[in-house]
């Protein structure tokens, strides 16, 4: 066992401190990874701040993890010290139900283990996730990253990529489609990129009339401002999809509406509270309102290396972890473009 530097929350109330947990030794199948950069995703501050509920402190937040390969156990095939490599939500799952089989370990009908606030079944204790200097886990679970990515650009694929990649293929997105994206923060902008990259026209609804410009420049077609009643109802019963990643409680109904017979609301954001659904902009027009939870590690490994063909990365603020308090606090307030990404340099 060594030690790493990380920084983690030790309650709902408290900020983000400097931190040392231990790690363990890769086993045969395992890779340690030295981390270069971990987003900060929304996850992150729902979870520091219990709204959720079932947080275990210390916590350790950190899911979307890029970085090398330090040490690669004797079985390991994929990875040799040196490599690139990235971690996403997961780190592990049973591997033996049906979703597992299927690829879609995600759906795990025992749960995933979780890159961080997880149980961790295998080698006990709760798991740490990527606001540290070092992540162990089996290389089933890591994936590899293009060298022609910029690296801490690459980071926020690790979740707000794949969350928002898997919902658009999984409900078919594709050429000349109108596809709505709700809320133009880390998952949504990403949503933007890669719609856009499936060709489809994409009208994104912001509450920030100041990220029109943003939006157009990801590649959206239009930009309504979701307040504006008049401009909402332009656009009733004309969308063939609708992902929604707002964090906070919002109205569902003003979005149903707007879509097609037979088409789909799908929300990916989590607001900790219940949203009230109108059950006739259901019924009237056979609209299914579903929810997508990121992705399997194979549709993992084919965003990033489709985000690699394309040249599709985030926008990002890079910052020392000093500054992840503050960083939090501009998430919680709308105002940052458009995902935090630490530099782990900066815990050295
Ligand atoms: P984010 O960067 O904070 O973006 C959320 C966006 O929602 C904001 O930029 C804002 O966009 C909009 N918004 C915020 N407050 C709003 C309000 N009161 N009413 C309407 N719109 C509001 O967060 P994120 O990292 O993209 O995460 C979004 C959500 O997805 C979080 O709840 C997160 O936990 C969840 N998530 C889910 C999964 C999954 O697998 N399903 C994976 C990752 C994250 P505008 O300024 O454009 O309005
Ligand atoms: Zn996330
Ligand atoms: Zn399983």
């Amino acid at each position: 066992m060594r030690q790493t530097k990380a920084y983690a929350t030790h309650a709902a109330d408290s900020p983000l401190v400097p931190f040392t947990f231990s790690y363990r030794d890769p086993g045969p199948e395992e890779i340690e990874i030295q981390i270069l950069y971990c987003g900060i995703c929304h996850t992150d501050v729902h979870q520091a701040r219990n709204e959720w509920a079932g947080t275990i402190y210390p916590c350790v937040p950190g899911h979307e993890i890029v970085g090398r390969v330090t040490k690669a156990g004797v079985r390991v095939k994929k990875f040799k010290p040196g490599d690139l490599a990235a971690v996403g939500c997961m780190v592990d799952s049973c591997r033996g139900c049906a979703s597992c089989k299927a690829g879609e370990e995600q759906l795990c009908d025992a749960g995933p283990t979780f890159t961080y606030n997880s149980p961790d079944k295998k080698h006990g204790g709760m798991t740490s996730g990527g606001y540290a200097e070092v992540i162990v886990l089996d290389e089933a679970f890591a994936l590899r990253l293009s060298k022609s990515l910029d690296l801490a650009a690459a980071a926020p694929l690790l979740c707000a990529g794949i969350t928002t990649y898997s919902p658009l293929r999984r409900w078919k997105v594709g050429r000349g489609q109108k596809v709505g994206v709700v809320g133009l923060g880390g998952l949504g902008h990403m949503a933007v990129k890669l719609a856009t990259a499936f060709g489809a026209n994409v009208v994104v609804f912001t509450t920030s009339p100041g990220k029109t410009s943003d939006a157009l420049r990801f590649g959206a077609k239009e930009v309504v401002v979701s307040k504006n009643e008049v401009e909402m109802k332009r656009h009733l019963t004309s969308f063939d999809f609708i992902l929604d990643t707002v964090a906070a409680p919002h109205d569902l109904n003003a979005y149903l509406e707007l879509l097609k017979a037979d088409a789909a609301l799908t929300l990916v954001g989590a607001p900790a509270q219940p949203l009230p659904v109108a059950a006739f902009n259901l019924i009237l027009k056979r609209r299914q309102l579903a929810g997508s939870l990121i992705g399997g590690i194979a549709e993992t490994q084919e965003m990033l290396d489709f985000c690699a063909t394309h040249n599709i990365v985030s926008d990002i603020e890079l910052i020392p972890i000093q500054k992840v308090n503050e960083a939090y606090d501009r998430l919680v307030k709308n105002d940052v473009k458009y995902r935090f990404v630490i530099d782990m340099k900066s815990l050295a």
